[in-house]
């Protein structure tokens, strides 16, 4: 016979979550990794189970567009390592902030966002969203009173990257939230750069994370995926000022979400609305290979963070290189910031300078062989770009430069590979330009 007792329960390691949260042995067949539910439907019990789920008065499976038992365990995973209440997977990082702002705004208001973000952001805010009245106003994570002096009567959101991409920027998250909570608005983070592992947003005081789960969260470099996370923090109702989540939904017989689904309410409205409705969603397959990407995320993301701090250390000492950004260099302008908010490590990617500018920014990514040059992060091989020429080209030059991808500037991702290879790889490639 077991005691009662007093003691509080175990809670489990980040190591842990990464493998087990979310994931039950598949109770048909035992299987133990996480079966892929590769159909479109599911069959109902009967007449009542149906009208009950299309009514949201029971949870289950309808069709994979607004749900699927894979990728919910996706979701239960990365909310229970990010410590959110509930999360929604999606076919892409920028298909979770686009729901994420259906959610959030109406035509006519504004978000306020951090300049320094990935350059598909920047277009996705600047054009896209603009397209469908929804306004972006541009802050400085460098100024953090940018933020409070942008803030209108029309402002519903704070956008920021906790890492920024291309890298070499952290943002002091805590000081932006307190500018949030003063407006009245929930902070939305990015932690795309940095995953749960080195950077933990919610208890900075965030209240939506998303991610690309394209780069480290998956992992691989083979699956497009997105997710975001509900703090259960923020309260829609206050003010009516968020009305899919505070005013009564026709299509499902007048509930109000905020209310009825309390703490995950956030979570459930980009589901049955903006899921449902607007229709990016993950495939199941590649669910399941992000949830395999996950399972060794804290193992993956020392490395990355170690590799890189070799190599950070290896180009600051290159005659060729300009300078270096990584937050993980003492001395680093993020350094302080990098050792409040990233404890374990910097991350894998961040950019330099080169002396010999745009033309040794091609150059360098013509002569390497081990890097692949292309246009992603966060996958186990190194990766490498020149961004004025590629992922920012269609930014004014002043827009670069704000962006942080100045002529001159190369990003890197860094792999798993043996430090020692990475190394001797830019070392030869150098020696070209
Ligand atoms: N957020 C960040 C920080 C990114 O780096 C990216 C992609 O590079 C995205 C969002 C968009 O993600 P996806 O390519 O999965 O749509």
């Amino acid at each position: 016979m077991t005691e009662p007792t007093d003691a509080p329960a175990h809670v489990p390691g980040f190591a842990t979550l990464a493998i087990h949260a979310g994931a039950q042995p598949d109770p048909t067949t035992k299987a133990r990794a996480t079966p892929i539910y590769q159909t479109t439907s599911f069959v109902f019990d009967d007449v009542d189970h149906a009208a009950s789920l299309f009514g949201l008065q029971a949870f289950g499976n309808i069709y994979t567009r607004i749900g699927n038992p894979t990728n919910a365990v996706l979701e239960e995973r990365v909310a229970a390592l990010e410590g959110g209440t509930a999360a929604l997977a999606v076919a892409s990082g920028h298909a979770a902030q686009l729901l994420t702002f259906q959610t959030l705004l109406s035509p006519g208001d504004e978000f306020i966002a951090a300049k320094k973000l990935y350059g598909g952001s920047i277009n996705q805010f600047n054009h896209a969203f603009k397209s469908f009245g929804w306004n972006v106003v541009w802050a400085d994570s460098d100024d953090i009173a940018s933020f409070e002096r942008a803030v209108t009567p029309k402002t519903k959101a704070i956008f920021i990257e906790s890492i920024a991409n291309p890298g070499g920027v952290v943002t002091d998250i805590a000081a932006i939230s307190r500018i949030a909570k003063r407006a009245g608005v929930p902070l939305i983070v990015d932690n795309t750069l940095a995953t749960p592992y080195l950077v933990r947003p919610f208890e900075h005081g965030a209240d939506i994370v998303l991610h690309s789960a394209t780069k480290f969260l998956g992992g691989h470099g083979n699956s497009i995926g997105g997710v975001l996370v509900d703090g259960g923090s923020f309260n829609w109702l206050r003010e009516n000022r968020y009305p899919m989540l505070s005013k009564p939904r026709p299509e499902y017989q007048g509930i109000v979400i905020g209310e009825t689904f309390g703490n995950f309410a956030f979570a459930i409205a980009a589901r049955v609305l903006g899921l449902r409705d607007l229709g990016p969603a993950l495939s199941p397959f590649n669910a399941f290979l992000i949830l395999t990407g996950i399972e060794t995320l804290p193992l993956r993301m020392q490395r990355h963070s170690d590799n890189a701090l070799k190599v950070a250390e290896f180009l600051s000492a290159h005659p060729k290189v300009a300078w270096v950004s990584y937050p993980g260099l003492p001395g680093d302008r993020y350094y302080n910031l990098a050792r409040q908010y990233a404890p374990r490590g910097a991350g894998g990617v961040f950019t330099f300078g080169l002396a010999g500018g745009y033309e040794a920014g091609t150059g360098l990514v013509s002569g390497v062989k081990l890097f692949s040059h292309l246009a992603n992060i966060g996958d186990t091989r190194s990766l490498i770009i020149h961004p004025a020429s590629t992922t920012h080209r269609q930014l004014a030059d002043e827009q670069k430069t704000a962006a942080g991808a100045g002529p001159d500037v190369v990003r890197v991702s860094i792999g798993l590979e043996d430090a020692a290879d990475i190394i001797a790889d830019l070392d030869q490639a150098l020696a070209g330009v």
